[in-house]
Formats: C-alpha cells, sequence, structure tokens
C-alpha cells in the first residue's frame, strides 16, 4: 500500500498562527493569567500538560491488509480530580488540536464546578471509510495502548466528534477485560443499558438550550420567537435545535458536512431530523432553501450556535456576522482574532467552555450513577443539568463584569482560578 493511499493519515493543511488551536487557546489564557495577576510558578504549571502520550495502532483492515493508526492521550491537569474529557476521530487530529482541547476540559470542568481536571484523545482517522469491525479493532487496541493513564480515579474518556455509544461500550469492554472485572465508571457516554446515564446523549445539545435561554435574558431578549442558526448537525447541533425549537425559537437556517438550509419562515426539525436519519445528510431537504457553509454563518438572526468544529469564526469572516448572541457548540469555533472583532460589534459571545458544559457535566453524573449502582431518573438527570449550568453562567458572567472583560475571558479567569487555587491549596509534591 503507498503512502498516498494509506487511510491511517491524511495530509493536514498546516495551521496559521490564528488556527492553532493550542495556540488560540493560550492567546485566551495569557489575557485571563494577566487580568487574574496569577504568580509566575502557577501559570507555568496551568499551562503544562501533566502528561501527552503518543500510541501507533496496529490494525488489521478488512482487506486483509495491515495499517498503522496514530492516537494521542493528553492529560492535561488533575488538581481537581481525575482527568476527563473525550476521545475523537477524525484525519485532521493533531498533537496540538488534542493539547488545545485538553486544556479545555480542564477550564471547562472548573467553570461547572465538577470535580475533574482535564484531559482528550484522539486517533487520526477517517471514520466515514472504515467498517464497524475496523472501528472495533482501532478502539480496542487504542485502549489497551493507554490503558496505563486510564480508570475512573485516574482519567475517564467520553465521546467526541465521530464516537459515540458503542465507542464507549468498547473502551470499557476492553479496559475491563484486562483488569478482569466491569469497571463502568473508566468512561461515559455509554449506552444507557450499559450503565450509561439517562440524558447523556442529548446533555449538550440541552445545554445549548440552557444557555442560549440565559444569554438571551442577558441580551434582554426572549428564547421563544428569537430566529436561530446551527452550524453542524451532529449530536450537539442537532438535539440543540430541536430543543431550542421546542423552546418556541425559530430555526432559520441549520447545516451538516455537506450543505447549509435556510428558510425565513423557519425549518421543521422533526422533519428535518426525520429527513436526515432516512438519507444520511440533509441535502435535499423540501423544507428550505439551499446555503453555502460560509453564507449560512452569515444570515441574518439573533443566536448563531457554531457546532461543528474549530476555526470556523475567523478574522476574516467575523465582520460579516449578523447573531447578537453566538452559543459555542463546538470547541474552539471563534479564534481569538475574531473574538476582538466581534467584542467590538457588541456581540454577546458565550464561550464553549461554558456553552458545551453540558455534556461533561452529565458524564459526571454517569460516573457518580455508575460509582453508585443507583440509576437517576431523565427529569432528576435533567434538573441537576439545569441547576449547575444556569449557576455557572451566571459566576462567568459575575466574573466577566466585576473585571470588565467578556464572558470568554471571564470563563477562563473563572475556571484558571479554581484549578490555582487547588494547586496552592494541595502545595507542590517533591
Ligand atoms: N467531548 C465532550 C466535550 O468536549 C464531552 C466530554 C466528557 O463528557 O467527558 O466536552
Amino acid at each position: 500500500m503507498t503512502r498516498s493511499s494509506s487511510i491511517a493519515s491524511q495530509p493536514h493543511a498546516a495551521y496559521t498562527a490564528e488556527t492553532n488551536p493550542y495556540e488560540a487557546m493560550m492567546k485566551r489564557f495569557d489575557v485571563a493569567a494577566a487580568k487574574l495577576e496569577l504568580d509566575p510558578g502557577l501559570y507555568k504549571i496551568l499551562r503544562t500538560p501533566v502528561r501527552e502520550v503518543t500510541v501507533s495502532i496496529p490494525v488489521a483492515l478488512d482487506n486483509g491488509h495491515l495499517e498503522v493508526f496514530t492516537g494521542y492521550r493528553v492529560l492535561h491537569n488533575i488538581a481537581r480530580g481525575p482527568g476527563k474529557g473525550g476521545i475523537r476521530y477524525a484525519p485532521t487530529v493533531t498533537i496540538e488540536e488534542v493539547k488545545a482541547l485538553a486544556a479545555w476540559m480542564t477550564w471547562k470542568c472548573a467553570v461547572a464546578n465538577i470535580p475533574f481536571g482535564g484531559a482528550k484523545g484522539g486517533v487520526i482517522c477517517d471514520p466515514s471509510r472504515l467498517s464497524l469491525g475496523e472501528l472495533e479493532r482501532i478502539t480496542r487496541r487504542y485502549t489497551a495502548e493507554i490503558m496505563d493513564m486510564l480508570g475512573p480515579e485516574k482519567d475517564v474518556p467520553a465521546p467526541d466528534m465521530n464516537t459515540n455509544e458503542q465507542t464507549m461500550a468498547w473502551i470499557m469492554d476492553t479496559y475491563s477485560m484486562h483488569v478482569r472485572h466491569t469497571v463502568t465508571a473508566v468512561v461515559t457516554g455509554k449506552p444507557v443499558a450499559l450503565c450509561g446515564s439517562r440524558g447523556r446523549r442529548e446533555a449538550t445539545g440541552r445545554g445549548i438550550m440552557l444557555i442560549a435561554r440565559e444569554a438571551a435574558k442577558k441580551r434582554k431578549m426572549k428564547l421563544k420567537g428569537a430566529r436561530v442558526v446551527v452550524q453542524g448537525f451532529g449530536n450537539v447541533g442537532s438535539i440543540g435545535a430541536e430543543l431550542m425549537e421546542a423552546h418556541g425559537a425559530k430555526i432559520v437556517g441549520v447545516s451538516d458536512i455537506r450543505c447549509g438550509l435556510f428558510n425565513k419562515a423557519g425549518i421543521n426539525m422533526k422533519k428535518l431530523l426525520q429527513y436526515g436519519a432516512k438519507h444520511k445528510f440533509i441535502e435535499g431537504f423540501p423544507g428550505a432553501g439551499k446555503v453555502s457553509n460560509s453564507e449560512l454563518l452569515e444570515l441574518p438572526c439573533d443566536i448563531l450556535v457554531p457546532a461543528a468544529t474549530e476555526n470556523q469564526i475567523t478574522s476574516e469572516n467575523a465582520g460579516q456576522i449578523k447573531a447578537k448572541i453566538i452559543v459555542e457548540g463546538a470547541n474552539g469555533p471563534t479564534t481569538a482574532e475574531a473574538d476582538a472583532i466581534l467584542n467590538a460589534k457588541g456581540v454577546l459571545v458565550v464561550p464553549d467552555i461554558l456553552a458545551n458544559a453540558g455534556g461533561v457535566t452529565v458524564s459526571y453524573f454517569e460516573w457518580v450513577q455508575d460509582r453508585m449502582g443507583w440509576f437517576w431518573k431523565e427529569s432528576e438527570v435533567n434538573e441537576r443539568l439545569e441547576d449547575i449550568l444556569v449557576a455557572s453562567f451566571y459566576d462567568v458572567d459575575e466574573m466577566a463584569r466585576s473585571h470588565k472583560v467578556n464572558m470568554r475571558i471571564g470563563a477562563y479567569m473563572l475556571g484558571m482560578s479554581r484549578v490555582a487555587q487547588n494547586t496552592k491549596t494541595r502545595g507542590i509534591y517533591a
């Protein structure tokens, strides 16, 4: 097999200074550290990952050939508890990205005030070109390779881009086979029947709806009647859109990986979800007109939810964005350069580490339920999720207002100050 035909890696466009995710994280980190007047020693500790691991994942493909994939797991910080964070499968995965995502998990868990540190994993692969069996073998070998890092008290993975409940079930099983007993709390986002939590699948989307509701209040608007555009129709975007519509919002634009749809009068989410389930993509849906991905982001609307991937709102298109509120469903969808432009325009940006914290919050509930062996009703999960997210929204708002910074820097300051406080109180082991 030649190098160019390999499915284990794809050429990845080099990042620019604006789009490198780790740099994007550090730019905000530096601003927040200065505002907090963070001790220089703590600055070094907080920015540095505890551990970065790269593993080779040899796998037998269905065609009989052997392939070697590359996987990463980065444990960023454990001052507040075990590492926590998803695993993504994509051809575009890089160590820079996984490092940034791991740090974002640290700040996210601290903003939500749940007892976890931050971690993230990724495998460079293209799931659309892999069979279920190949994905299972990749997952099991990757798990075996990072096995020593994992555990309910050490580092607890979860789904992220292109991974799901099935992936988590394989990880749980592989880990359990190695330790010779079933350990359900080693991953979250499992199927409900396999000790997953009710409401976990919907949690990130539900969080988007709750945060959009609070952000609208802050802007003296209402979610009811608001015109919403959602970029990305995966787990976060589709469920977020459906729940916002259920709370009275009008979803005027949506997109998936192939195309964007627009209808000024609103797109019926139930029908679109049915169409998407049947056709795999939303292209061709009769209830809306077609727009490009870049047009979608610039559509006239009240609330824009980028729920696809990193670097979607940049210095190139931020000036054309018409939304009054941006609720970040994806991690890192807005660059630091775009932040400055949106700030100057008066757009309220609710940052990823607050806006999409619903997922990890219910992951925390799943971990608690697994350790208790006692499972909650969906209404209890949703009620506790709402309590945590609404409290986090106002904690961030308070931090931002008292330091005269935007919500992004306010969220970093809140998360970083909580981690710094724990680090200081624990002291440095020597
Ligand atoms: N991958 C999700 C995130 O970025 C969820 C992480 C988790 O539940 O641990 O927040």
